[in-house]
């Protein structure tokens, strides 16, 4: 079975392939199949993918396998994985152990908020491979308990977000001490200037890998918008809540008080669920994603920054409460459905004052929202009138949903589709 799986064809060794079959992973998937050989070929790589693509293998694996084979004393750090936030850094963390329980890999991981002892236990025993966030990373190398002078392998995961988040002067110091030497791959779901520029300075002729082309979303999202007002969101949030197709839904608000907000009046109306943004410890974050990823709370409330990395199979729906302010920002936050192949639901409310926000996702994911029309909107408020323009004929909403969606003003490329192929686009 091990000898036989396509993992193996790709070089990676017995003990490797036996823990992702036992991950039950049958297939690579296809930014896995493109990455490995690159990593194993020892060049620098650039992958734009967007989490849910199995991007984490696609380093973690070949860099257990370059460990394994190299074979040296145990000792220094040789790779080290730089990512945006503690439950990114925690989850690449758990791949590790999970890929790698077989090949004796070490490894630590570090990131600020919580106390650093532990951490510093942890890097006490001489792991090969460290998970950081920079912030974190860089006070401990000043107090000089983390040495980096024999990295070979650097990993910039998601460099994007840490790019939104302004870890890049920190990574570049970071990178300043590293060995010239050594491979670099960096990830990114989008490649904004920042990134490219990033890229260029840390990278020596990167191969280029590209999975999704840059900023479209899986094609396993069924995705849709539907035009309400704010006033009447929560109302329709409810609604879409009681109905049994949604068995786990993550909810993005724009603020951490409105994350809050919600919670409250969604339990006033008997919905139970966990927020977390920011203002959270570190210790109610874990408990809010955990019961969230054991099924014991079904309805997770987040902003975009608590939401990074959050990497929990079987997420039905993302409803967005509130459009995001970055159309990137869009592209990661429905990538938490749809993972790894399965199908998934994205929800967007749009109020007439976010038309912009909404026409700018669009452009990105080149790509027009189909207009939800299974949405229970009815009774919400259906004599309102401060609604957008309407929609064309063809976009037009069912009978019992309010018209909406301008089409006029658009670029020709970006004319609205039929309904049937709305989720196409050439
Ligand atoms: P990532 O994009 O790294 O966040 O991975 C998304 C999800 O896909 C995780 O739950 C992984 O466990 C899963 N996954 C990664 N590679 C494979 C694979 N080859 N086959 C099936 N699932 C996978």
């Amino acid at each position: 079975m091990i000898a036989a799986s396509p993992f193996t064809a790709l070089g990676l060794r017995p003990e490797i392939v036996r823990a992702v079959v036992e991950e039950g992973y049958t297939i690579p998937t296809p930014i896995q199949e493109k990455v490995l050989s690159h990593v194993l070929a020892a060049r620098d790589a650039i992958a734009c993918a967007q989490t849910g693509t199995g991007k984490t293998a696609a380093f973690v694996l070949p860099l257990l396998e370059r460990l394994a084979a190299a074979n040296k004393p145990r000792g220094p750090i040789r790779v080290l994985i730089l990512t945006p936030t503690r439950e990114l850094a925690t989850q690449i963390g758990e791949r590790i152990a999970a890929y790698g329980r077989y090949t004796g890999a070490r490894h630590a991981i570090v990131f600020g908020g919580v106390n650093q002892r532990r951490q510093e236990q942890a890097l006490s025993y001489a792991p090969e491979i460290l998970v950081a966030c920079p912030g974190r990373l860089l006070d401990l190398m000043h107090q000089g308990i983390v040495r980096l002078n024999q990295v070979e392998h650097l990993v910039l995961d998601e460099s994007d977000r840490m790019l939104d988040m302004g870890f890049v002067p920190d990574v570049r110091r970071i990178c300043s001490v590293l060995p010239k030497q050594r491979q670099t791959l960096l990830f990114s779901a989008t490649m904004p200037p920042g990134v490219a520029s990033l890229a260029r300075a840390m990278l020596t002729d990167p191969a280029e890998v590209t999975v999704t082309p840059p900023a479209t979303t899986a094609p396993t999202i069924e995705q849709s918008v539907v035009f309400v007002s704010k006033a009447d969101r929560r109302a329709l949030l409810e609604r879409i809540l009681t109905d049994s197709k949604v068995l786990r839904a993550i909810i993005f608000t724009a603020t951490k008080r409105g994350a809050n907000r919600l919670a409250e009046q969604l339990s006033r109306a008997g919905i139970d669920s966990a927020a977390i943004h920011g203002d959270k410890s570190q210790n109610a974050r874990d408990r809010a994603l955990n019961a969230f990823r054991s099924g014991e709370q079904r309805v997770l409330i987040a902003t975009d920054v608590a939401s990074r990395g959050i990497d929990v199979d079987g997420i039905s729906h993302v409803i967005n409460f509130d459009l995001p302010n970055t159309p990137e920002c869009y592209v990661h936050r429905i990538g938490r459905t749809g993972r790894a192949g399965a199908t998934g639901e994205a929800i967007s409310f749009c109020d007439p004052s976010e038309r912009s926000l909404l026409t700018q996702i669009e452009r990105l994911i080149r790509q027009r929202l189909a207009v939800n029309q299974s949405m229970p909107t009815a009774g919400l408020a259906e004599a309102r009138t401060d609604v957008a323009p309407e929609r064309p004929r063809e976009q037009r909403p069912a009978h019992g949903q309010r018209p909406n969606g301008p089409s006029q003003g658009r670029p020709a490329h970006f004319q609205p589709r039929k309904r049937s192929d709305s989720r196409s686009y050439s």
